[in-house]
Order: C-alpha cells, then structure tokens, then sequence
C-alpha cells in the first residue's frame, strides 16, 4: 500500500500542546528535517514547483526564522538568491519595517533596502500559516521596495484560523503540503 506525501510528512510532525501558551497545538517540524528522506521528499516538492517556468521567481525571501530553513533549500536549489525577511532589530544596514497584529501586542519584521528590486518576482516562504499575518506583513515589505510576490509557500496550514483564505482573497496565491484542523 502506499500513503500520500501529504500523509507521509503529517506523520513526521510532532504536536505539542500548550506550547508556548495554553491552548495552542504547536506544530513542530524539527523531526521533519531531522530525517532526511523525509527532508527531501518535502523540499523537492517545492523544488519541483517553482522550477516550473511560470513560477519560477527571481528571488526566494524566507520568513524568521524556520522559513530561512525550507526557503534557502529552495533558492539554492533553483540557482536564484535567497533574502532574509528578519525580526526587528537583527538585519544591519538600512531596513524597511511593517508592523503587524498579534493575538497579545504587535510584531515588527524588517527586510534589507537592496534585498529586492522593483519588478522581481519574488516567492516568499515560511514553514507555517496560522492566521496569516506574519506573511502578510512579508509581502507588504517586499511590496514597499517595488517587487511582486508571485506566491506564498509554507510546510503547513492551519485553515481553521482562517489566515490562508485572507492571504488568497488578498490576491497572494498559496501553496502548502500539510494541513491541520
Ligand atoms: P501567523 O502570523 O499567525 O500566520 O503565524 C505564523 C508564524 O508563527 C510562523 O512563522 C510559524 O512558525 C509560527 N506559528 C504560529 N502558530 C504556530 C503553531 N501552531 N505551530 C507552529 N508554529 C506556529
């Protein structure tokens, strides 16, 4: 018998509840990338995807900070380069910032003024979508230095928060391997 890839890799994330707060079921990707059969398996489906011609982007942005991991797999293994979009206070030369949302306060992320030109193409990449901002505050930078984000990627979705239906209806095609209610 066989099992889906989209099974395969459920199988190899771990659940931990109430972690970092109560009520949240957080989905750990470390045992994912510990193997590396399985590690493969889920980089190359992105691989595979974006090494389509009409999706293939300029440039990868990887979200802080387990996007850096999926998202210079992929920038490296299509030849193109990879930019860190960063937690406040890390990248050291001139930054744009976008602030956004969270369920207790706010969260700000920073992007590099020369990481992209005006008109790249840009794919941006995280390892999981909840509600969404965190990703939506990625395309607004790439935005604010003139580039298009041809599309979001990420590991996992949580559709039941809803954030993967706003970033689609906000115009930002998605892919995803993994969902969890
Ligand atoms: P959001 O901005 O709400 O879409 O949250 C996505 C970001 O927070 C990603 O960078 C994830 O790594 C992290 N995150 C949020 N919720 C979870 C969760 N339940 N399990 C693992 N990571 C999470």
């Amino acid at each position: 018998t066989s099992i889906s890839v989209n099974e395969y890799l459920r199988d190899h994330i771990r659940t931990v509840p109430d972690w970092p707060a109560p009520g949240v079921q957080f989905r750990d990707i470390t045992p994912l990338l510990q193997d590396p059969k399985v590690f493969r398996v889920m980089s190359d489906a992105f691989v595979h995807r974006y090494m389509e011609p009409r999706l293939r982007p300029d440039v990868v942005a990887g979200l802080d900070a387990r996007g850096f991991i999926l998202g210079a797999v992929v920038a490296h293994e299509l030849n193109v380069g990879f930019v860190p979009i960063r937690k406040k206070g890390k990248l050291p030369f001139t930054t744009v910032e976008e602030t956004y949302e969270l369920e207790y306060g706010s969260a700000t992320v920073e992007l590099h003024t020369d990481a992209v030109k005006p008109g790249d193409r840009v794919l941006l990449i995280d390892d999981l979508i909840a509600t969404g901002g965190t990703m939506m505050a990625g395309k607004k930078l790439l935005e604010k230095l003139g580039a298009t984000v041809v599309e979001g990627a990420a590991i996992v979705d949580l559709p039941e928060l809803g954030g993967s239906r706003l970033l689609r209806e906000s115009g930002l095609p998605l892919f995803t391997l993994v969902d969890f209610a």
